[in-house]
């Protein structure tokens, strides 16, 4: 199916990669995220913003970026004006937005100790500045519902929260649940013209009524699929019900993979290249097929029949919504 993957971190430059690009009518837009800072996972975003730039540089017809910035000097008194003129500079480069990512809000603080959140005004004129650039802003905002409570075996994110060993219970570092989402209404009061992606559907897909709320208070809100998990958290969830709510919110919804590499793919081994050509198939056939078929399908570690949405609403999900929400995205 023809695809644009609106949320990844793949930077794939081998002709092996190109050719299946080009067989399947797959464009990637990669996002770039303030990783490895004050103790967060990841890779630095200079990095990725190299990275980023140099495949969009070389193939556009394929692949565009979106840029972030970091948040670590936040109580400098010159943050705010240095933060624009890295934007300036990344929207003169292409860039569609700008990423705001989980570490505000779960790790940042000031020196006084406390949380930083991204509701706060220290953002108000770099959002100010986004708007009137006409870009986009992502926002990642805390993290799954499920994250949140006690872990239970069997769950879709019980790996995850395992293998990082979360324990947002006991840590009083994190806040409720519910300060992560309402982040998303604080910025938007202020901000009611700049266009807001909630990646990982919102961190909301827990519930289609709470995705619904935002939804409908917030005309320049959408959200993003990625990656398999987010999807298998609507698997779990009645296929009635998902399909109203996709077929409802047809035009705020795009399909994103997260598929992430740290270097250029064709800086890998070949064993390691061929590993990630073989991971093709799972973010570009097979999670796709839970939105497409009614057949049995296998989505993360939810097995379920697929909701086989109508191919005009599959048509605006994995490709036409991009142009509306990145603007100037693969115009050339
Ligand atoms: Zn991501």
């Amino acid at each position: 199916m023809k695809m644009i993957d609106s949320h990844a971190h793949f930077a794939a430059d081998t002709p092996q990669f190109y050719e299946l690009m080009a067989k399947t009518g797959l464009r990637i837009i990669n996002n770039c995220y303030d990783g490895n800072a004050h103790g967060m996972e990841g890779e630095n975003s200079a990095k990725q913003k190299v990275r980023y730039k140099t495949i969009t540089a070389a193939r556009p017809d394929l692949f565009q970026w979106v840029t972030t910035f970091e948040s670590a000097g936040f109580e400098d008194a010159d943050f705010v004006e240095k933060t624009i003129a890295i934007l300036e500079q990344d929207f003169a480069d292409g860039a569609l937005g700008v990423k705001m990512w989980k570490n505000v809000g779960m790790m940042l603080k000031r020196k006084n100790g406390e949380m930083l959140f991204l509701d706060e005004p220290l953002f108000d004129p770099i959002f100010e500045y986004i708007t009137k650039c006409d870009k986009t802003l992502m926002i990642h905002t805390g993290e799954p519902w499920q994250h949140f409570q006690p872990l239970q075996k069997g769950t879709i994110h019980a790996q995850y929260m395992l293998t990082n060993k979360l324990d947002f219970i006991n840590d009083p570092d994190i806040a409720e649940h519910d300060r992560y989402l309402q982040v998303f209404d604080n910025i938007m009061d202020k901000h009611p013209n700049m266009r807001v992606i909630g990646v990982h559907l919102g961190c909301m897909e827990h519930s289609l009524e709470r995705m619904s709320q935002t939804l409908d208070k917030y005309p320049n809100f959408a959200m993003d699929t990625a990656g398999p998990s987010r999807s298998a958290g609507l698997a779990i969830l009645d296929n009635d019900d998902v399909t109203a709510f996709l077929t409802k919110y047809q035009d705020r919804i795009m399909y994103g993979t997260d598929f992430l590499n740290e270097l250029l793919l064709s800086q890998y081994s070949p064993e390691e290249q061929a590993e990630f050509i073989a991971m093709f198939d799972r973010y570009y056939n097979q999670v796709p097929s839970y939105y497409e078929s009614t057949d049995l399908v296998m989505v993360k570690f939810v097995c379920t029949p697929g909701l086989g949405l109508p191919q005009d609403v599959l048509d605006k999900i994995f490709t036409t919504n991009v142009a509306k929400w990145y603007p100037g995205a693969f115009d050339n």
